[in-house]
């Protein structure tokens, strides 16, 4: 089969032909349908400190990918609630049975969890294999080019909602314009928030953003800019009621506090490259009483749910979001958009199959 290899510990990756993966007793192998490129696989595209030091030149080469959609066409011995024929989306943490986090319903963060496209073989590639616990089954009504990015929309689901799910008439402040900061906005509107701010560096999606559902976009390379007293003056001098960091940005995150409001919630998602912070612990957190809430994936699979249905209703309109559908060889162009400074994309959806990719653009047209 073709697939998208990180054959060297430097950037880039090879269109390769590599065997068909052969499924455990306890995995399914499935046909890919269509693909998306996430930040994570732009990591390990560009072999930064992150990648070299998580997945080591040592376990080279590694198909790269995560987030997929696709047909089970081979099921292992053990398997039995995924059968072949069955419409599928990938779950990319694959939790360890074992973990006390699985016993207590955070087995997405669990101790010994493995990642797809990290810790093993990625999906760009015609097959993936993959244990049953993370099959999640499709809605036949969400097309593959919106059912493989239905992972990413947990995160902006999981961000958004917190463990409460309190957002219905609140304020809320998006940190971030790359895909998932463009989900959440539009997530945001449809679950009710009214007044949403984003802050990003890209005008283009800044403006993506607008059609999305941002109130307000604040961009945040503008040194003029008082973003914080911006968001301030538009809620009542409060600040937001919570705050989605999404652009693993060290200025946003310190920011993002600032514009918090006293008793808000702040979801903590995207990652910086130089964790070390400096922040008013005093006043941004502990006498602000700030709910902190830390991100790492989507929860198993109630945010799977919630977003499925978001999709097969129509409800949630995420065509915008996906700017690009390309066939997987030209996966080079792909990345090249991901990394383009000013970015004039956001979502960008590979399809291992031409016809596959030629009906994906049909319904764009239609
Ligand atoms: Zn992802």
């Amino acid at each position: 089969m073709k697939a998208i290899v990180k054959t060297r510990p430097e950037f880039g990756a090879e269109y390769l032909d590599i065997p068909i993966p052969v499924p455990k007793p306890n995995e399914v192998l499935i046909k890919v349908r269509a693909t998306s490129i996430c930040g994570t696989d732009v990591h390990i595209y560009k072999w930064d400190s992150w990648s070299a030091g998580r997945i080591g030149a040592g376990n080279l080469p590694q198909t790269l990918g995560h987030e997929c959609t696709g047909e089970v066409v081979e099921v292992g011995a053990h398997v039995k609630r995924i059968k072949v024929g069955d419409n599928i989306s990938l779950e990319t943490h694959i939790p360890d049975p074992e973990d006390v986090q699985s016993f207590l319903g955070q087995q997405h963060i669990g101790e010994h969890m493995k990642i797809v496209g990290v810790d093993r073989n990625g999906c760009f590639a015609e097959y993936i294999t993959a244990p049953e616990v993370v099959c999640w089954k499709n809605d036949p009504a969400i097309p593959p080019e919106y059912a493989s990015i239905q992972e990413p929309l947990g995160n902006a689901c999981y961000c958004l909602l917190g463990e409460d799910g309190d957002v219905v008439g609140k304020t809320m402040v998006i940190l971030g314009d790359g895909p998932i900061g463009l989900m959440a906005t539009a997530m945001a509107r449809m679950a009710g928030v009214t007044k949403i701010f984003v802050t990003g560096l890209f005008p283009y999606c800044l403006d993506l953003a607008k059609t999305l559902g941002a109130d307000y976009t604040l961009n945040a390379g503008d040194k003029t800019l008082d973003r914080v007293a911006f968001v301030r003056d538009h809620t009542n001098g409060f600040g937001a009621d919570i705050v989605l960091e999404m652009s693993g940005s060290k200025d946003a995150v310190v920011e993002g506090f600032k514009m918090l409001r006293k008793g808000g919630r702040f979801s903590a998602f995207g990652v910086i490259s130089a964790p070390e912070l400096s922040l008013d612990y005093n006043n941004d957190f502990v006498f602000k009483g700030a709910q902190v809430f830390g991100i790492n994936g989507r929860k198993m699979f109630d945010t799977w749910y919630r977003v499925r249905n978001m999709l097969a209703s129509g409800r949630l309109d995420v065509s915008r979001i996906v700017t690009g559908l390309i066939d997987i060889k030209d996966f080079a162009s792909g990345f090249d958009s991901m990394l383009a400074i000013p970015r004039h994309s956001a979502k960008i959806v590979m399809f291992p199959d031409p016809a596959e990719l030629a009906k994906a653009k049909a319904r764009r047209i239609g």
